[in-house]
């Protein structure tokens, strides 16, 4: 007999009451029957037919089934996973530039596929009516991928937006690993959800450290930087250091380890820095200022760049001509493996759950 799958009552138990929950409501819009619903964690609002897909989407349960794409010519590293190219791309859109967070890259390869007609919408993370307040989108203009441009720091439900996905055909998702991960299991887990995984034509994955909490890092800017999210105009971190750029001109900065407590909970675990199962990964790291790393994974990632270099909206030089390139990448992306490691390790000798 065959084993039935765990649902959302399991993912409730080992997953949002656990604190591992990292909000990206993947779990939300695989529901078939629509009973899940979403206020800062999945809740339950109908009657389950247990069907288990939420569990097997979430990034933050167990999966069995290899999500890598079997690669040829592939670099591999553990750090950083596998990867044909690095890259370091800026771009040559004025737009662009005055918007983005580093050199662009997502946004120029976004409007690329676009205007080309290789996408028909991208899900992005815009921010909502509240300042700096993440809220999610299927952008299909030009307009609406400038206005996702640029890094929120706190996370938000990505996902949500699929939810109203029928008149999309061909979408790139761009998210941080974790949510990476949750497109892969959506397309290629234990239990699939082909109706929305066969929408996604492209997977653009962030570098990611660690992400904050909105509420909490609020009061963090209140009391510990004396500005609020309606005077900032950019949120960095570089070099260590958390910057708030402001509407002003000003700028106030303070080191990023002062943010501990804003950290959301999940990311103490999280060991993957640089996306490793997208089609293309980009972050600062690697390149000088203004230019974004970026490393192409896949096929379909070797594809998406050759039409943003044929579109003529970037200027695309190989990692290497760079210092600290590639190096610099793996090193980063080794601190944060190491670092998840020991975290679950003193879970383990406390007698808590290393992860579900
Ligand atoms: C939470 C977070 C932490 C990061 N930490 C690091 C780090 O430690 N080191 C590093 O090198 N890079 C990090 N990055 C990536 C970096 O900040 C830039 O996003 C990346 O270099 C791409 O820059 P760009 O100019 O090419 O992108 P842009 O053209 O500015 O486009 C940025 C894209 O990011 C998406 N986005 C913005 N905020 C979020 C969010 N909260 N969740 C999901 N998607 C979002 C938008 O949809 C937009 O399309 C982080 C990003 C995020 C979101
Ligand atoms: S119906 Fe399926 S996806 Fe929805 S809550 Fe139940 S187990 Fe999860
Ligand atoms: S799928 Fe996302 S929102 Fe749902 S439980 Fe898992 S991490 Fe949380
Ligand atoms: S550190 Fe990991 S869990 Fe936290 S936001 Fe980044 S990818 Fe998600």
């Amino acid at each position: 007999m065959e084993a039935k799958p765990k649902v959302f009552g399991h993912l409730l138990k080992e997953v949002v009451r656990a604190g591992f929950c990292a909000g990206c409501a993947a779990c939300v819009v695989s529901c078939e029957p629509g009973v899940l619903g979403f206020e800062r964690e999945p809740k339950i609002l109908g009657k389950c037919t247990s069907c288990g897909l939420c569990y097997s989407v979430c990034p933050q349960t167990p999966t069995s089934k290899s999500l890598f794409e079997p690669l040829t010519g592939a670099q591999s590293d553990p750090s950083v996973g596998s990867f044909k190219e690095a890259l370091s791309v800026r771009s040559t859109d004025e737009e662009v530039l005055k918007r983005c967070q580093d050199g662009g890259a997502v946004s120029s390869l976004l409007l690329s596929l676009l205007e080309g007609g290789h996408i028909d919408g991208a899900l992005l993370m815009g921010v909502g009516k509240e300042p700096w307040k993440p809220e999610a989108r299927l952008a299909k203009t030009r307009e609406e991928i400038l206005e996702a441009a640029g890094t929120k720091y706190t996370r938000g439900p990505l996902f949500l937006p699929l939810k109203n996905a029928d008149g999309f055909q061909r979408l790139a998702v761009v998210g941080v690993p974790c949510q990476v991960k949750a497109v892969r299991k959506i397309q290629r887990g234990e239990l699939p959800y082909p109706k929305l995984g066969e929408k996604i034509w492209l997977v653009i994955g962030l570098f990611c450290m660690e992400s904050f909490d909105h509420s909490k890092l609020g009061e963090f800017l209140k009391e510990r930087m004396g500005v609020s999210f309606e005077e900032v105009a950019k949120f960095d971190i570089k070099k260590g250091k958390f910057i708030c750029r402001l509407k002003n001109g000003e700028s106030r900065e303070i080191e990023v380890k002062a943010l501990h407590d804003c950290v959301n909970p999940s990311c103490f675990l999280c060991t993957d820095f640089t996306s490793e199962l997208a089609d293309l990964s980009v972050g600062a790291v690697g390149s000088p200022l203004g230019r974004s790393t970026v490393l192409v994974r896949t096929q379909r990632g070797e594809e998406a760049l050759e039409i943003l270099r044929r579109s003529g909206r970037a200027e695309i030089k190989p990692l290497a001509d760079f210092k600290p390139g590639i190096e610099g990448v793996k090193k980063v992306a080794g601190v944060k493996r190491t670092s998840a490691e020991k975290e679950r390790e003193k879970r383990k000798e406390e007698g808590k759950s290393p992860s579900p």
